[in-house]
């Protein structure tokens, strides 16, 4: 279903106004971690401010030791949604566990899926039959083709509002955190009618390259950008070494613009 031989018009996923997929690029600029009210706030206003409408944050944070920050829970995802409220933003949010779906579809506007979730069936089936977008990023070994049958479950389970999100795969390349597959995303919009972004956080790990493989994503036919913002990166609770602070954004931004 998910197949452009199915369906050769392009989806369009609407968030709030927002339209995914329209030839405009969109961005889901957020920090990596929801940590206090006065954080996203502050990010919030910045989002804001650059005239952009969603707003990433984690609450349920996968994270690779169990000794790290988990996240707030739904706590967090109250203080994000306060905070996109105040803003008029859209939230976009991880769900780990297809149990807490349901209690947190009404603080999130976009159920996001990540890499390491992207192969846990249930929690894809749990999303494919809810109505609200779903942003499914691809695992972190995962194949193309692996990837668009992730999104098979979800359509098929009714939910066609769905954003591939391409954020690096492992290779044997230490240089970055995982290596962009800059193919991936005109290979996937070939293959697929859906929307196609690219997560320049996780995928290169490093702050220095996100403006170059922002461009390089655009470049390519993406319909977004995701990359993470946190007011002082230097004290962030994960992804320290990675996250643009707020100067930093609006620069990105405004190069993005030229
Ligand atoms: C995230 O976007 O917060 C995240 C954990 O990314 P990924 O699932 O791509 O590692
Ligand atoms: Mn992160």
């Amino acid at each position: 279903l998910v197949s452009r031989k199915k369906k050769p018009e392009d989806t369009v996923v609407e968030i709030k106004g927002e339209k995914v997929g329209n030839g405009t690029p969109s961005f889901v600029m957020g920090p990596c971690a929801v940590e206090s009210y006065e954080q996203v706030s502050e990010v919030a206003k910045a989002v804001k401010a650059e005239g952009l409408t969603l707003l990433r944050g984690g609450a349920f944070k996968p994270r690779t030791s169990p000794y790290d920050f988990q996240g707030l829970g739904l706590e967090g995802l109250k203080i994000l949604k306060q905070a996109a409220d105040e803003q008029g933003l859209a939230v976009v949010s991880e769900i780990v566990n297809p149990g807490d779906l349901e209690e947190a579809l009404e603080y999130l506007d976009v159920i996001q899926i990540g890499a390491r979730n992207m192969q846990n069936f249930e929690l894809l089936k749990a999303a494919g039959s809810v109505n609200k977008p779903v942003l499914l990023k691809r695992g972190l070994s995962a194949t193309i083709s692996e990837f668009i049958n992730a999104a098979e479950y979800i359509i098929s389970r009714g939910n066609e509002n769905i954003i591939l999100c391409e954020r690096g795969i492992r290779t044997y390349e230490k240089a970055t955190r995982n290596t962009l597959d800059i193919s991936a995303v005109p290979i996937l919009k070939q293959e697929t009618h859906l929307p196609v972004m690219v997560d320049v956080t996780h995928s290169t790990g490093r702050r220095d390259l996100l403006l170059p493989t922002a461009k390089a994503a655009l470049a390519v036919g993406a319909d977004g950008v995701m990359a993470e913002v946190h007011p002082d990166p230097a004290v962030a609770l994960s992804d320290s070494a990675q996250q643009m602070d707020i100067p930093t954004f609006h620069s990105f931004m405004e190069e993005l613009k030229k």
